[in-house]
């Protein structure tokens, strides 16, 4: 090891920073934030600067360096852009056994700023010892993302009960076991959750039964519509974090490949012709028996849960049991398909609004509701399986949306294999058929979906929307020119 790492207390110590400039400004912010008393020594200074010394929250010397200048002081910061001046300071500071550092030079430097991520009062500082501040950079981009904000509010707390989790488990595995539990359990999920006082009475209850609770629980993790770079950084962390992971068809491969390596995967998705509420029962009662078990289970569904996911029915069902829960959203297919697909879902000349419903529908909706589908302003995305094209769009045309409304069948969107239909409301069976489009595949309804014509940039298009039915795009070359040439 070229370093020592260490962690420096300047709580209310002088420190000298030498230079005024905005390099000088970073590291005075951070020697600020661990409450060192800076004073900087410079012949000018910038208006940021001048700032914190009304606020009192650094000294300045303006005029020349001076040795006497390092009087006092614990350390040394150099951060002008001469480099003789920086090398003096060095030496002076080398005479007087005080660290110095040199901005951006490590030779100089008798210690090196790390680069950090702050999730106070847990910090992790990253030193390449010099060799390569990028790479340094790069390692702390990828812990900034594995890393929970909510990191530093269980370091906060479990600060806070030292004493009183030491006194009810005197032993160190048990203690050991108790922490785990504090991080990964309910009280780092209430943490998460912004709930502190309920972090706090779940800390309690469990020292008052002096042992560590079973930390089972179930996250809820909508996986998106296919790409693995449209999950969120808490869906990464949930699958680095799962034991058992419960998976719909509909989830890509590609994203089961994210997970933790060892945990169990089990496919739970309905295949064609299983009984739908057998499925389901199966899925419940592997949540239950393995969160019981004081597993984590990440129930990884297609898109977002909530959207015609069952996620709604399967937490009920976790709360009846009094199962841990937490929901993750996911990228929903309707807005993965319209933004892989150029479409956008409200336009302020051609739809208001959007609605998203799924053409598995009961025989008896009735008139109303067909008439609420039909509005031609709207913009409708409809989930379903092509089987129900025909049917679902016939009942459209009848109840009032136009035969040559613009639309646009999405398959696999999202993914390599996206392929976009573009259509007219009539035809979108006849040309679904023809192309072989298959599951899944999203329709969008109305004006907009023309607009694929000149937005469309992902995967393969193909265009049977007849030009002479397009006066909404004719209207739009027209009307949007000026605000184009304007912008
Ligand atoms: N919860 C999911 C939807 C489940 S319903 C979500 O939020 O996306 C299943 C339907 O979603 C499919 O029949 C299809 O219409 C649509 N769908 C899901 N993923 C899709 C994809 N990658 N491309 C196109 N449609 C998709």
């Amino acid at each position: 090891m070229q370093l020592f790492p260490l962690f420096a207390d300047l709580q209310g110590r002088a420190v000298v920073v030498v230079g005024g400039g905005e390099i000088a400004e970073r590291k005075i912010h951070l020697l600020t934030s661990a409450g060192a008393n800076v004073t900087v020594v410079a012949k000018a200074i910038s208006p940021t600067l001048q700032d914190w010394e009304a606020q009192n929250r650094i000294w300045v010397r303006l005029g020349a360096f001076q040795e006497s200048d390092l009087d006092g002081a614990w350390l040394v910061v150099a951060a002008t852009d001469n480099i003789q001046l920086n090398t003096a300071i060095a030496a002076h500071a080398t005479s007087r056994k005080l660290f110095a550092n040199v901005v951006d030079n490590a030779s100089l430097s008798s210690f090196q700023v790390p680069a950090i991520v702050d999730r106070s009062p847990l910090v992790v500082a990253i030193s390449s010892s010099g060799a390569a501040p990028m790479v340094a950079r790069r390692v702390r981009a990828q812990i900034e993302t594995m890393v929970d904000h909510s990191i530093g509010a269980i370091a906060e707390l479990a600060q806070r009960y030292r004493g009183h989790i030491k006194e009810a488990l005197p032993l160190l595995g048990p203690r050991r076991a108790f922490y785990d539990w504090l991080i990964d359990g309910p009280v780092g999920k209430a943490l998460k959750a912004q709930q502190p006082k309920q972090a706090q009475s779940l800390l309690e209850d469990a020292l008052g039964q002096k042992q560590t609770p079973p930390k089972g629980e179930v996250i809820l993790v909508g996986a998106g519509p296919g790409d693995p770079g449209l999950l969120t950084l808490h869906a990464l962390r949930a699958l680095n974090q799962a034991d058992v992971i419960l998976y719909d068809r509909l989830v890509d491969p590609a994203i089961l490949e994210l997970a933790r390596r060892d945990a169990t995967q089990i496919h739970v998705g309905k295949e064609v012709g299983e009984n739908h509420h057998a499925t389901q029962q199966r899925i419940h009662h592997l949540m239950l028996e393995h969160a019981k078990q004081g597993q984590t289970v990440v129930r990884l569904k297609g898109g977002d849960a909530f959207i015609f996911g069952r996620g709604g029915e399967e937490l009920q069902f976790l709360r009846q049991h009094s199962i841990a829960y937490q929901v993750v959203p996911g990228i929903t297919a309707a807005l993965a398909c319209a933004a892989y697909s150029g479409i956008p879902l409200t336009h302020r000349q051609y739809a208001q609004s959007v609605q998203f419903v799924t053409a598995h529908r009961k025989d008896d909706t009735d008139i109303a509701e067909w008439a609420g589908l039909c509005d031609n302003s709207q913009t409708l995305v409809v989930y379903m399986g092509l089987k129900q094209l025909t049917s679902f769009n016939q009942m459209l045309i009848a109840h009032g949306r136009a035969a040559n409304t613009p639309c646009a069948i999405i398959e696999n969107g999202s993914r390599p294999n996206q392929r976009t239909l573009l259509t007219r409301l009539d035809q979108a069976q006849h040309y679904a058929s023809q192309y072989t489009f298959s599951s899944p595949s999203l329709l969008i309804v109305g004006p907009v979906a023309a607009l694929a014509k000149q937005l469309h940039w992902y995967g393969e298009i193909i265009d049977e929307y007849p030009d002479a039915d397009t006066p909404s795009l004719s209207q739009l070359n027209v009307e949007l020119l000026p605000e184009l040439s304007a912008a």
